[in-house]
C-alpha cells in the first residue's frame, strides 16, 4: 500500500513547526516515522501535511541535572538506552528500552514519538507513569508541562492538542534506597507485549516505604496499580506481600480476550509480572 497524497515541510525551529501544524488541521508531526508511516501506508491515517521535526536541533539531546533526566523529544530510543549518565541516574530506563522493538527500530524511533503515539502496550509511557515523569509541550499559546498521569487518555490518544509539539520528556532520577525492575511477556521478542510491569520500591529498615507500580498492555492506557502498591507499603516484601500485590493488580486488567489470550490468562500473567518485578526491585535495594 502507498499513503494518500500529503504535503511535506521540514522546519528548523519549534515555532515554525507549530505554525505549520496550525495551518492545516489534518497536519501531523513526523518524528522517527516508525509508527506513523506504517499507519499512513495502510491508510489508517491520512494527514494532509507532515511536519518533519528532524531538522530541529533544539529537540535533540539528553541532560542529567538536579535529580532529573531531560530528554529532547527527537532523541532516538537507542541514544537514551546507551546514555551512561542517564542510566546511572535511573537504570530502569535501559531495562525498559531493551524491550522496545528491535535495535534497528530503536535507532530511528524517538522518545517523544513513542510517548506522543501513546500505544497502550508501549513501554516508555509505562516508565513515565511509574516514575512520575512529565513532558513539555509547545503550541500556539506558548509552552506548558503535563504530568504523566494527565497525559495518557486512551489508546493512541493523549491530552496534546493537534497544534502542540511535545518538546521534552523529564524522567526523575531513582530516589535513594529505591530498587527498580521492568519485565514484560511478548510472544515474540521485540513485539508489543501482552503485558509489562515497571516497579519502583523504596525500602527502609527492611520495610517497603514507597511503591510505584505501573503496567502496559493491560487496558486503554498505561495504568498505575495503586491497590498493588498499597498491599506492599509499610511491610516486609516477603512471599505473602508479593502474592497479595499480584492478586490486587488483577482488578486493573481491562484488556479483552482475543486470539492471543483469555482474560483469566491475562490476569494471571499480570499478577506474575507484579510478583517478579517487586521481588527484583526489593532485592536490588538490599543487594
Ligand atoms: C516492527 C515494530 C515493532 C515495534 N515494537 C514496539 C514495542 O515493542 N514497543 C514500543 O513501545 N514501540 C514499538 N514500536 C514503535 C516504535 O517504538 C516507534 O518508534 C514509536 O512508537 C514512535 O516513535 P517515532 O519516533 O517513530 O514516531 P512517529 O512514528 O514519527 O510518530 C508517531 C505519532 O506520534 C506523533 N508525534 C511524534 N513526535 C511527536 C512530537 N514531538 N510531538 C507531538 N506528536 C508527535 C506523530 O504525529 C504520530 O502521530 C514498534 C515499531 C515497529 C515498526
Amino acid at each position: 500500500m502507498k499513503p494518500a497524497l500529503f504535503d511535506y515541510v521540514a522546519p528548523e525551529t519549534v515555532e515554525e513547526a507549530v505554525a505549520a501544524l496550525a495551518g492545516d488541521e489534518t497536519a501531523r508531526p513526523l518524528a522517527g516515522g516508525q509508527s506513523l508511516i506504517p499507519t499512513m501506508n495502510f491508510r489508517l491515517s491520512t494527514p494532509g501535511r507532515l511536519v518533519d521535526l528532524r531538522r530541529i536541533a533544539a529537540l535533540r539531546g539528553i541532560a542529567v541535572e538536579e535529580g532529573t533526566i531531560r530528554v529532547g523529544a527527537m532523541t532516538p530510543h537507542r541514544e537514551l538506552e546507551t546514555h551512561e549518565a542517564a542510566n546511572a541516574a535511573n537504570p530502569l530506563i535501559g531495562e525498559v528500552l531493551d524491550n522496545v522493538a528491535h535495535i534497528a527500530i530503536r535507532n530511528r524511533g524517538t522518545v517523544g514519538g513513542s510517548i506522543a503515539h501513546a500505544d497502550s502496550a508501549a513501554e516508555l509511557p509505562c516508565l513515565l507513569v511509574a516514575s512520575g515523569g512529565t513532558v513539555s509541550v509547545e503550541g500556539p499559546d506558548g509552552s506548558r508541562k503535563i504530568a504523566a498521569d494527565d497525559l495518557f487518555r486512551f489508546h493512541m490518544t493523549t491530552t496534546l492538542a493537534q497544534t502542540e509539539i511535545l518538546t521534552e520528556v523529564r524522567i526523575p532520577a531513582l530516589p535513594p534506597a529505591t530498587g527498580y525492575a521492568f519485565e514484560e511477556f511478548a510472544r515474540r521478542r521485540g513485539d508489543y507485549a501482552l503485558a509489562g510491569v515497571c516497579a519502583l520500591l523504596t525500602m527502609g529498615n527492611g520495610m517497603c516505604r514507597e511503591a510505584r507500580i505501573a503496567a502496559c498492555g493491560i487496558g486503554a492506557r498505561p495504568v498505575r496499580l495503586a491497590a498493588a502498591e498499597d498491599a506492599l507499603k509499610g511491610r516486609a516484601v516477603d512471599d505473602a506481600a508479593r502474592a497479595e500485590a499480584g492478586e490486587a493488580a488483577k482488578e486493573y486488567m481491562t484488556a479483552p480476550a482475543d486470539m492471543q489470550a483469555s482474560v483469566a490468562y491475562r490476569k494471571d500473567l499480570l499478577a506474575a509480572l507484579v510478583r517478579r518485578t517487586v521481588a527484583t526491585a526489593a532485592e536490588r535495594v538490599e543487594g
